[in-house]
C-alpha cells in the first residue's frame, strides 16, 4: 500500500480538499485504484449536527454517515463511493479509546495520547486502506499545521512514515503564497508553516502553492531552497473558476509524474478523456447560459455545494453549448414580495432545508413555478413544500408540515407532511433521521422513469418527515403524481402536464459526478435549455 498525506499550512479554506481529490484523479487517470480518507480534528463525532452557515454542506454517504463536504469532492472527482470509515474525527477516535478504557482493554495502564490515541488513528487509516483494495490511499488532514487539535494526527503520520518503506509514503503540503500590493509573491508564510511542520518531525516531499497566479521561477526556487524540497516538487495551484480544471493544471505542473516517480510505481499512460470533457466545457467560447434560481437560506454556495456541482456535471455531459448560471435567492425575501421573473430565469430549484424560516418564500416560489410552468426541481424540503403548496392552492387545504408545529398559530391544520406513526413516540430531535441509501421503485409511465430508464434506483436520503399517506388519494386524484416509492414512503412527485415539475424526497445531488451525472439533474438542465429556446423563439431572438 502506498500512502499520500496532504497537510495544509498558513490558512484553512485553501482548497486542500480539491487538491487532494485532484491528486486522486491524476492517479485514477493512470488506471491506479485510489481511496481517500479525511481527518477532521474536531471533537464532534460527525458533521450531522454542524451548522451549514459555518461549515458548509453536510454531505451524506451511502451508509448514512453525515460527513464533511470534502468527501463529496473525493466522490465526485473519483466517481467512487465512500463510507463513514473514510472520515476520522477526534470525536470518533477518543470515543473508541475511552470505551475501551472502560472495558478494561488497557489492563491498568495509563491511557495516553501517545501511544493509545495515535495507535487508534493508525489502526483506522490502515483498516480503510486495506479494506479498499486500493493501490494508493490518500489521507487529507483537515485544519492547518500548528493547530493544537491536529497534533495527534501529525504524530500518527510521522509514525506511519517511520514504519513504512521510504518509497511507500509521500507528504504533500498545501500552502498559501500571497501577493503583496506591488505584485510580489511572498514565500515567508510558507517558510513558517514548513518550519512548523518540521518541528513535528515531518519533512514535506511536495509543496503545492495556492496563489492567485502561477508561481514564478523565482518563487519556486526560493520555496525549494528554504523548505528543502527539489524544484520539481514545488507546484503551482493558481485560482481557477472551474474546480475540475485543477487536476489538469497539476498534471501540467508535473505533479502526477513526480508522484509516480517518488512512490516508485509503474509509469502509465494518462487517460485524457476526463480532462477533455472538462476542457471542452470550460473552453467553448460564446457559451450561452441557462439561469437557475435557487431559493435558499444557508448563506449559499458552500451550503449547497453538491447541488451546484450536480448542475455543472449535467452541463458538462450534455452535448450542447450551455453553461449554468446560478442566481441565489434568499427565501425570506420572497415572503414579502415575489421577485422572480419567468422571462429572466429558466428554472427554479428549491433545495433541502430545515425549519420554518424562509419556508413561505419557498412555497411562493414553487407556486410561481407551477402556475407559470417554469421547469422546477424540488429536493427534500423542496419536495415536502411542493406537497404543501399543492395541498393549499389546488386542494384548498389548510396544509402545513409537522416540522412547523411549534410555530403554528391556528389549531386546525392538515399535516400533509408528517412524522410516521412510529416516529411520533420519539420526542427528541437527534437520531431520528432517515439517512443514506434506500432503494426506490419507479413507476414505468412517468417522467422519473424516462430520466432513469430503470424501475429501481438507489439514492441517498437525509430527512425526518414524510408525505402523510392519508392525503395521497386526494393529491393524486387532483393531478399530483407520485412516481417513486420506497415501501409506503413516497419518494418522487411530478405534475405530468407541466414542462418539468419534479421533486424528490431524496438527494440526487449526492450521487452525481462528471463520469456519472445524476439523471434527475440532467433532465432538469435539459428542460431548462428547451424552455430557454422556446422563449427565444417566441421573441425571435435566437
Ligand atoms: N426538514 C425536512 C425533514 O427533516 C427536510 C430535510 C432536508 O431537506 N434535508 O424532513
Amino acid at each position: 500500500m502506498k500512502y499520500i498525506f496532504v497537510t495544509g499550512g498558513v490558512l484553512s479554506g485553501l482548497g486542500k480538499g480539491i487538491t487532494t481529490a485532484s491528486i486522486g484523479r491524476m492517479l485514477k487517470n493512470r488506471a491506479y485504484k485510489v481511496t481517500v480518507l479525511k481527518i477532521d480534528p474536531y471533537i464532534n463525532i460527525d458533521a450531522g449536527t454542524m451548522n451549514p452557515f459555518q461549515h458548509g454542506e453536510v454531505y451524506v454517504l451511502k451508509d448514512g454517515e453525515e460527513v464533511d463536504l470534502d468527501l463529496g469532492h473525493y466522490e465526485r472527482f473519483l466517481n467512487i463511493e465512500l463510507t463513514g470509515d473514510h472520515n476520522i474525527t477526534t470525536g470518533k477516535v477518543y470515543l473508541k479509546v475511552i470505551e475501551e478504557e472502560r472495558k478494561g482493554v488497557f489492563l491498568g495502564n495509563t491511557v495516553q495520547i501517545i501511544p493509545h490515541i495515535t495507535d487508534e488513528i493508525k489502526k483506522r487509516i490502515k483498516k480503510v486502506a486495506d479494506k479498499s483494495n486500493a493501490d494508493i490511499c490518500i489521507i487529507e488532514l483537515g485544519g492547518t499545521v500548528g493547530d493544537i487539535e491536529g497534533m495527534p494526527f501529525l504524530e500518527s503520520v510521522r509514525q506511519i512514515r517511520r514504519e513504512e518503506n521510504k518509497e511507500d509514503t509521500l507528504l504533500v503540503h498545501v500552502t498559501l503564497i500571497p501577493i503583496n500590493d506591488i505584485g510580489e509573491q511572498k514565500t515567508k508564510p510558507t517558510q513558517h508553516s514548513v518550519r512548523e511542520l518540521k518541528s513535528t518531525g515531518l519533512q514535506p516531499d511536495v509543496i503545492v502553492g495556492r496563489c492567485k497566479d502561477i508561481l514564478t521561477r523565482d518563487t519556486e526556487s526560493k520555496i525549494a531552497l528554504f523548505c528543502d524540497v527539489s524544484e520539481d516538487a514545488v507546484i503551482s495551484n493558481y485560482d481557477t473558476e472551474n474546480i475540475y480544471m485543477v487536476p489538469m493544471m497539476l498534471e501540467k505542473e508535473g505533479l502526477g509524474d513526480y508522484i509516480v516517480e517518488k512512490l516508485n510505481i509503474e509509469k502509465r499512460e494518462v487517460d485524457q478523456e476526463w480532462y477533455n470533457k472538462v476542457e471542452s466545457y470550460d473552453n467553448v467560447k460564446n457559451k450561452k447560459k441557462i439561469k437557475v434560481a435557487i431559493v435558499a437560506k444557508y448563506g449559499f454556495e458552500d451550503a449547497y455545494l453538491s447541488i451546484k456541482e450536480a448542475l455543472k456535471h449535467s452541463c458538462i455531459d450534455s452535448n450542447h453549448d450551455y453553461k449554468i448560471d446560478i442566481e441565489w435567492i434568499d427565501a425570506e425575501d420572497l415572503e414579502k414580495e415575489l421577485t422572480l421573473k419567468y422571462d429572466e430565469i429558466d428554472g427554479i430549484l428549491v433545495p433541502g432545508g430545515f425549519g420554518i424560516r424562509g419556508a413561505e418564500g419557498k412555497i411562493n416560489a414553487i407556486k410561481y413555478a407551477r402556475e407559470m410552468d417554469i421547469p422546477f426541481l424540488g429536493i427534500c424540503f423542496g419536495f415536502q413544500l411542493a406537497v404543501v403548496e399543492f395541498s393549499r392552492n389546488v386542494l384548498k387545504l389548510d396544509a402545513t408540515s409537522r416540522e412547523f408545529e411549534e410555530n403554528n398559530q391556528s389549531s386546525c391544520k392538515d399535516f400533509v407532511i408528517d412524522l410516521l406513526p412510529d416516529q411520533k413516540t420519539v420526542n427528541y430531535k437527534g437520531g431520528t433521521m432517515r439517512l443514506g441509501d434506500f432503494l426506490i421503485d419507479i413507476e414505468k409511465d412517468s417522467l422519473a422513469y424516462t430520466l432513469y430508464k430503470q424501475e429501481r434506483v438507489c439514492e441517498r436520503h437525509r430527512h425526518r418527515y414524510e408525505v402523510n399517506t392519508d392525503y395521497l388519494d386526494m393529491l393524486q386524484n387532483n393531478g399530483l403524481k407520485f412516481s417513486g416509492r420506497c415501501g409506503k414512503r413516497v419518494e418522487i412527485l411530478e405534475i405530468p402536464d407541466k414542462r418539468f415539475f419534479l421533486a424528490t424526497q431524496y438527494h440526487p445531488e449526492f450521487k452525481s459526478s462528471i463520469d456519472n451525472p445524476s439523471p434527475i439533474f440532467l433532465g432538469f438542465v435539459n428542460a431548462m435549455i428547451d424552455y430557454k429556446k422556446e422563449k427565444e423563439d417566441k421573441h425571435g431572438c435566437r
